[in-house]
């Protein structure tokens, strides 16, 4: 992981700690402190309406985070202006703003302990992405849960399940199979369960948003 990423995930931990005890249903005083430790953070609506229903679709997915929350670690998943732009580099920030749709961070304590990892989703890009196709919000949604289950299930929940950077599942490398893959094989998973499609690619080609993608 390169100096830029750790940097801006630490940013982006900072912000979400500080605006959780203002989430959650008839939060109650007391109840601010337990939210704290909630497995899956997420204060965008439509995040936390995804997370929410892939939770409902997915034993897998619900019990690996809760298993996550029996450890004590978490996932925080924010948009790319939920991160503090005055805290990036350039580079990093010109990404997460353009061209890529999303990424886990993991922040490890002493070059190796993980307890949280941070997911920035682009949704101002796959929003556009799909206005311009002239998408139905079904499948600009379907996107999104595809996305959300590639970085979460796929990258983040492994990380925090290992407690370390050794956890890493992995995206295909050069020359390997797509569905040989640690994260596309778990990804997999998640969308049989969902009925989401099965990728088989390291490209775009399993996201509906692939149809426009390829016209630019
Ligand atoms: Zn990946």
């Amino acid at each position: 992981m390169s100096g830029w990423r750790a940097r801006l995930a630490l940013v982006a931990l900072g912000l979400v700690m500080a605006s959780v005890p203002t989430l959650g249903q008839g939060a109650a005083p007391g109840r601010a402190v337990a939210s704290m430790g909630e497995p899956l953070q997420a204060t965008h609506p439509t995040l936390r309406a995804r997370l929410d229903r892939i939770a409902a679709g997915s034993a897998l997915w619900r019990e690996a985070v809760e298993a996550a929350g029996k450890l004590g670690r978490r996932v925080i998943v924010l948009t790319p202006d939920q991160v503090h732009p005055s805290a990036v580099e350039g580079r990093a920030k010109a990404g997460i703003d353009s061209g890529l749709l999303a990424e886990a961070m993991p922040i490890a304590h002493d070059g190796v302990r993980i307890n949280a990892v941070v997911v920035v989703v682009n949704l101002p890009l796959i929003a556009d992405v799909h206005a311009r196709m002239g998408s139905l919000p079904g499948e600009h949604d379907a996107d999104l849960d595809r996305i959300l289950i590639h970085e979460v299930y796929g990258h983040a929940l492994p990380y925090l399940l290992s407690g370390t950077l050794a956890g890493r599942c992995a995206d295909p490398a050069e020359g390997e199979r797509a569905s040989q893959a640690c994260a596309i094989q778990r990804e997999n998973a998640v969308r049989g369960e969902l009925g989401l499609g099965r990728r088989v690619d390291a490209g775009l080609q399993g996201l509906s948003l692939a149809r426009a993608t390829s016209r630019w």
